[in-house]
């Protein structure tokens, strides 16, 4: 069976997760990823100094076991979200910000400690840097009596079996299929909301936690905006200081400056002339990268058809598998549906071989 290969699309937490597993049970296969990176709607970026900030998927509950389970197998810890005392609330345009006390926090938040992005360097480690192929975006499948012909831009691949870990809008969209997608497939995962493709995160990094002062906070909750929350996203033991949080995605035909300008008006209501002592801005704006986010036809519902039973079914005679994150069972559109839907079929992947 060493012949046999399995094309995985995408290199983000579920592709990875995959490819993981696959890895530790000797079956060969080939990550394409269209990117120039790994990591999909994982992206922690850092200024000069090392500050990071997460651009994408950061925080996780207890209650994901899949995502915590790979964590302690790969040794990685996780660190409670920093939330202080005190929270700065915005109810009303007409009325200032208040300083409001926060209840006792019983299902707190963590963060993938060292970044999220530690766990997927910690996934792509072990894997030959021969098996991923970035920068190939795949473009067309065809399903032959004995295997698939992968197109990508610039190269042909063939493969026994394909695990596709585009969220599934996505794939139907960009990715042509001969014979063509099965329906109903085609229609659900047209109708499937790619979760958090039209966010906007922004953040900016500080010399200083000042908004530690006694009558101030990073946790902010605005429903005046352009940024509904905020939070300390700092490093203490690194020493790296920042604030992140989501913008309305309205924004997202703005320039950077511009939404750079309009956040700071935003932050110099409850920080003064300290919001912009900033080192640096950053901003993630997931609607414009085409490799994640593609328009819908019509409004969907947030998370619509996410965990959808047809996503669980293998097509194409048992050899085409849909991945991602929105076709798990539990918690999709979360990294712990990317990874429990990673792991399930590589499973079911090994068992089919073996
Ligand atoms: C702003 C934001 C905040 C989030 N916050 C959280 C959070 O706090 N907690 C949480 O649990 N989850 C969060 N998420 C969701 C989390 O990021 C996802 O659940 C998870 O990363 C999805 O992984 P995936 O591998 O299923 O999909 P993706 O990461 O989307 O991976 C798909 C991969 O396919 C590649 N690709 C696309 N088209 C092609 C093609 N044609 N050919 C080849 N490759 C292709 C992409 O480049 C990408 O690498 C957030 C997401 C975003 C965007």
């Amino acid at each position: 069976m060493s012949s046999f290969h399995v094309i995985i699309i995408g290199a983000g937490l579920c592709g990875l997760s995959t490819a993981y597993r696959l890895q530790q049970a000797n079956i060969p296969f080939l990550l394409l990823e269209a990117r120039d990176r790994i990591g999909g709607r994982i992206l922690t970026v850092r200024n000069e100094s090392g500050t990071p900030i997460e651009m994408g998927a950061t925080w996780l509950g207890k209650k994901h076991t899949a995502i915590n389970a790979l964590l302690k197998e790969l040794k990685i810890g996780i660190t409670e979200q920093y939330l202080g005392q005190q929270a700065i609330y915005e109810p009303l345009s007409t009325s200032p910000p208040q300083l409001v006390q926060l209840p006792p926090n019983n299902d707190p938040s963590y963060r993938i400690a060292g970044t999220t992005t530690a766990l997927i360097e910690a996934l792509a480690k072990p894997l030959s840097p021969a098996s991923i192929h970035l920068q190939q975006v795949v473009q067309a499948i065809e399903s032959k009596s004995d295997g698939f012909l992968v197109r990508t831009q610039n190269a042909v691949f063939t493969g026994a079996a394909i695990v596709s870990t585009l969220p599934p809008r996505l794939l139907m969209q960009t990715v042509a299929c001969t014979p063509a997608w099965p329906e109903p497939l085609q229609s659900i995962a047209n109708q499937t909301h790619t979760w958090m493709g039209e966010s906007i995160k922004v953040g900016f990094t500080y010399p200083t936690p000042f908004w530690r002062a006694k009558d101030l906070s990073g946790t902010l909750f605005s429903n005046v905006g352009p940024v509904g929350e905020m939070y300390d996203h700092s490093d203490d033991d690194q020493g790296y200081y920042a604030l992140k949080g989501f913008l309305n995605g309205a924004y997202h035909s703005l320039t950077k400056a511009e939404r750079c300008q309009l956040v700071l008006q935003q932050l110099r209501k409850y920080y003064g002339e300290q919001a912009d002592q900033y080192t640096t801005y950053e901003e993630g704006v997931w609607r414009q990268e085409s490799y994640t986010f593609t328009d819908y036809d019509q409004a969907l519902l947030p998370h619509q058809n996410n965990g959808h039973a047809i996503f669980r079914q293998p097509f194409f005679g048992g050899r085409f598998w849909m991945g991602g994150a929105e076709t798990a069972s539990e918690f999709p559109g979360y990294m712990d549906g990317a990874v429990r839907r990673g792991e399930e079929i590589a499973a079911a992947l090994i068992a089919a071989i073996f």
